[in-house]
């Protein structure tokens, strides 16, 4: 049965209005907006007096990866890297089993929910068993994540991962990477399986070629074109995502592959559009942030992921001067906080520049704004289009802030979005966060907050002995 909001003050696609009227159908869409409503007699849905705005999606998750997240913070002999964080993450690899990996993802996406995350794009690659060997459900460790994310309530686009190689010029993969691993036929077999369950779960999915590193250009190309036969479209609700170009090595080693880098050689060998998303386009030249912004690929911004991994810069400005469209991802989950993504990622280039509010709209305009408006509609684009932003026909995904709370007393429209980001405190900003129009949320406390605690203190224990 169709159900109604009736909110006091909202940011809408077009901008801030008050007394709006929301009109959700039963799979958790908009499928009707009246500004400047009324309440009626009979009204018998939910009234929210405190100030809305849209939830925000992310991108980029490994979800398994959090449940190492602070163990990697110890120095190791001689200098650390990227590639010593990746021993310590395939040594941990191996430990996961199915109901592991169902109750890390459940309780991270409940942490996501708190944090003011309403979608999630699953990069999934802990496909088999800790022997390598595929479980008699193809799809097993899949169908787990497709349970997390019912389990939590968050809306989830599945992104299989297709691993093939060690490295550049089809390396054998290493032992710790035999849980990933799948030839052409079998990777085909995983999205038939995926297909039919996101259907039945009511998620999306797409697809995942981990890197260049990992799949060569007849991998990428099946990929797709399997995809697009089990959609029956190439457009964005089809979403295609790929690490690009983290590593200052990858790019290194893709020059000494293919006399090229990898951002470079993947816009000349495939059609970059607004179905691509490439995450970890950190190391770009001139040349490829203009070709990447002008395909209207979404790039995945991972800030607190790329600083812990000590990735490098985003070029941001540049990206931006030329319309880029980005999301943000929290990856390897050393910090789920959308509010933090996306403040040192301002913070970082106002460090660089010697200057203030970098990314705005002009002159006298929000830098909260900008930066939430932004990340949640490229977010949005990259996972199905189905959320970032309140609007018909966009799923019912937002967060309620807390007017008075400490942070926030006072402010009006858009100074709302700056202090939710910019002015940290401890303190509760969030009075409840909402998906498909369902309450999740409220005050800081998920649902099923004390059962989910539960079962990923025993895993984690488990796993750390
Ligand atoms: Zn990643």
């Amino acid at each position: 049965m169709a159900k109604q909001i009736f909110a006091k003050h909202i940011l809408l696609a077009e901008g801030w209005a008050e007394n709006v009227l929301l009109t959700i159908d039963d799979l958790g869409y908009i499928t009707a907006i009246e500004e400047k409503s009324t309440i009626r007699n009979d009204f018998k849905g939910e009234l929210i007096a405190n100030s809305i705005i849209p939830g925000m999606v992310n991108n980029h998750s490994h979800a398994f990866q959090w449940a190492m997240a602070g163990l990697a913070e110890q120095s190791g002999k001689g200098s650390d890297s990227f590639w010593s964080w990746r021993k310590i993450m395939y040594d941990f690899v191996s430990k996961i089993t199915p109901d592991d990996l169902e109750i890390i993802a459940t309780a991270l996406y409940m942490q996501m929910l708190k944090a003011g995350y309403t979608s999630v794009g699953e990069f999934h690659y802990l496909h088999h068993d800790a022997n390598g060997e595929h479980f008699s459900n193809q799809a097993e460790m899949s169908q787990r994540i497709f349970e997390a994310a019912k389990n939590s309530g968050i809306n989830l686009t599945l992104l299989p991962v297709f691993y093939r190689y060690s490295g550049f010029g089809e390396q054998p993969p290493s032992d710790e990477q035999k849980r990933f691993i799948h030839t052409q036929g079998e990777y085909a077999q995983l999205l038939d399986v995926i297909s039919k369950l996101a259907g039945d779960y009511q998620q999306n999915f797409g697809i995942a070629p981990h890197s260049l590193r990992a799949v060569n250009y007849s991998d990428i190309e099946f990929a797709i074109n399997h995809l697009d036969k089990l959609t029956g479209q190439s457009s964005i609700q089809a979403p295609v995502h790929i690490h690009i170009a983290e590593q200052l090595k990858e790019v290194n080693d893709c020059l000494a592959h293919y006399g090229d880098r990898p951002v470079n050689w993947l816009s000349e060998n495939f059609e970059l559009n607004s179905r691509w998303c490439l995450v970890h386009a950190t190391h770009m030249n001139d040349s490829e942030v203009k070709k990447v912004a002008k395909s209207k690929a979404v790039t995945s911004i991972c800030t607190t992921t790329e600083a812990n991994l000590g990735d490098g810069f985003f070029a941001m400005p540049d990206y931006k001067a030329h319309s880029g469209v980005w999301g943000i991802g929290s990856d390897s989950h050393i910090s789920v906080n959308a509010t933090e993504e996306l403040r040192w990622l301002e913070y970082q280039n106002r460090l660089i520049s010697n200057s203030r509010t970098v990314f705005t709209d002009g002159d006298n305009s929000s830098n909260g704004y900008w930066l939430w408006r932004n990340a949640a509609r490229g977010g949005s684009q990259s996972l199905g289009g189905r959320s970032g932003e309140i609007a018909i026909n966009k799923k019912a995904d937002f967060l309620v802030l807390n007017n008075k709370d400490i942070t926030l007393a006072g402010k009006t429209g858009n100074q709302l979005v700056d202090a939710y980001i910019f002015n940290q405190q401890l303190s509760e900003p969030l009075v409840s966060v909402w998906v498909s129009g369902n309450k999740l949320v409220e005050k800081s406390q998920h649902a099923n907050q004390d059962l989910i605690t539960k079962n990923y203190q025993r895993v984690i224990q488990k796993l750390l002995n």
